[in-house]
């Protein structure tokens, strides 16, 4: 178990200083295991915002004249800072989203693995020459933007908001705005940026969504934005952006993730990596979650008790002991919009198989708690098969074992961020991975991302790939040059 951290008084990062926002206003922040206010840090208004990209700006042009090498040892720096600070990052991390300390110490971790990466790719940004001409020598270069927005949701704060290696890398500077539900741990990490890296080249504004992240993706200087969150927010930030001028935007947003059952899979297996897969222990607030899980007549109620039992096995409780399964929601509208899926499958005719209640017991009383949910017999035309709830509710949805109908079903969703297919059957583990529309897809396997291999979605789940080197090269744009002697 770690230590309950002090109460933080947080502040924001701009131009290397520890700052209060130019209003003097403040955002509270609870521990949702308790709904206890436990720190809080400035809330940046638009003028913040100009005061953060002015700063970036002018330190971008001295950081993309360092060279490569330059860059990745002063990122190298600050990635083993980041870990040296892991556990009282990792104390904050977990009062403030009630995710438990087990998963909350990978983020931890693969933020510093995702900087280290990045920072070793440098020297890879290369341009080409052409043999377009005999006149002239045509080459090509890859340039930044300048200054990168970055605005990231409550999910993983300390992950998201601490991975800039790759526009760094790529020489732009940053002005990142965490979530406002979990911003505690950017409070920390800009005493650590403003410790290891030169001032201005990484900025962090808290705020909300309207006070700082309009604003940001909005300001003339912010050419390229970099956004991880919901659809419809991906969707207002595209509208947004195209109203001021015409940017450059990648988009990390929701899913409603397929786990695709053939009838040879192993239904102990396929049980264990449902709930897994889930995510039960982030609450099921993750992008990645396999929300639906299309199990073949032949082994449907096989599998189905075995996830029935696993997910009423699981141990809810203090998120700061090892022990703990899973903690509570994160914060009481992602509660209450769970509920609202519960109800509405009721309502629509699933058959509520595990959990959909508040847990028993004096110490969840209070915070933003819920058992793990299991709905059984579900149907495309309810709304928990459509729908991203973001939060632990699982859909089990049957069908006859063909394979045209399980793939009809996976893809009859507007997501396509990952899938997940069992089966030990090669030829139709291929087609499968082939014909489903998701980004990223495990063919037995779930959760784990692999750093250097692309992840991102399809349809309305997004735009563009991150974890690899596409993602570096996403900020840059291309110069074309032809050079005659
Ligand atoms: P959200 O869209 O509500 O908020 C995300 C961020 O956007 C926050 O920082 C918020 O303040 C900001 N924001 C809100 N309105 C804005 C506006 N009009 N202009 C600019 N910024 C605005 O998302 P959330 O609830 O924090 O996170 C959950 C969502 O994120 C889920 O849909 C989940 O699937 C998605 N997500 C996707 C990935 C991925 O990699 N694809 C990873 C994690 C989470």
């Amino acid at each position: 178990m770690i230590e309950n951290p002090a109460y933080i008084d947080g502040r924001m990062l701009i131009n290397g200083k520890l700052v209060e926002s130019t209003t003097g206003n403040w955002l509270e922040s609870i521990d949702p295991a308790t709904e206890q206010v436990i720190g809080r840090v400035p809330a940046a208004g638009p003028e913040d915002v100009a005061i953060a990209v002015d700063a970036a700006q002018d330190a971008q042009k001295d950081w993309a004249a360092l060279s490569v090498i330059e860059r990745a040892k002063i990122l190298k720096r600050y990635a083993a800072r980041l870990s040296e600070e892991g556990e009282r990052l990792l104390a904050v991390e977990v009062r403030d989203t009630g995710n438990t300390i087990a998963k909350l110490r990978h983020d931890i971790s693969n933020a510093v693995r995702g900087i280290e990466y990045f920072a070793g790719l440098g020297t890879e940004l290369k341009g080409e020459t052409v043999p377009a001409s005999g006149e002239f020598l045509h080459y090509s270069e890859h340039q930044p933007y300048g200054v990168v927005g970055r605005i990231v949701p409550f999910n993983h704060p300390i992950l998201f908001a601490a991975k800039f290696g790759a526009p760094l890398m790529a020489g732009n500077a940053v002005v990142i705005k965490p979530s406002e539900q979990s911003p505690l741990s950017s409070a920390l990490l800009g005493e650590i940026v403003a410790e290891t890296l030169p001032p201005g080249v990484v900025n962090i504004v808290t705020g909300d969504g309207l006070g700082a992240g309009l604003p940001l993706v909005q300001h003339p200087q912010v050419k390229r934005i970099s956004f991880i969150g919901s659809v419809p927010t991906g969707m207002a930030i595209q509208r947004a952006a195209a109203e001021v001028g015409v940017k450059h935007l990648s988009l990390e947003l929701g899913g409603k993730n397929p786990m695709i059952v053939f009838d040879d899979a192993d239904p102990e297996t396929v049980a264990s990596n449902a709930i897994g897969g889930m995510n039960f222990g982030w609450m099921g607030q993750s992008c990645g979650s396999m929300s639906r899980i299309l199990l073949p007549d032949a082994i449907y109620d096989e599998v189905l008790e075995r996830i029935v039992a696993k997910a009423d096995a699981i141990a809810l409780g203090d998120p700061s002991l090892e022990e703990t399964g899973a903690g509570p929601m994160n914060n009481r509208g992602q509660l209450e919009k769970a509920l609202h899926y519960i109800q509405a499958g009721k309502d629509d005719g699933a058959r509520l198989v595990s959990g959909g209640v508040r847990p028993d017991g004096a110490e969840f009383e209070k915070g933003f708690w819920l058992r793990p949910t299991v709905f059984a017999d579900v149907t495309p035309d309810m709304r928990i098969f459509r729908e991203e709830i973001f939060g632990p509710v699982m859909s089990v949805v049957r069908y006859s074992g063909d394979f045209d109908e399980a793939l009809a079903l996976a893809n009859d969703v507007e997501y396509g961020l990952t899938a997940s297919i069992w089966t030990n059957d090669l030829r139709k583990a291929n087609r499968a991975s082939r014909e489903v529309r998701a980004g990223y897809v495990w063919v037995n396997g779930v959760s784990r991302h692999f750093l250097g291999t692309g992840f991102g979605g399809y349809k309305n789940s997004g735009i563009g790939r991150e974890e690899c080197f596409e993602e570096m090269l996403s900020y840059t744009e291309t110069k074309t040059v032809h050079v005659r002697y």
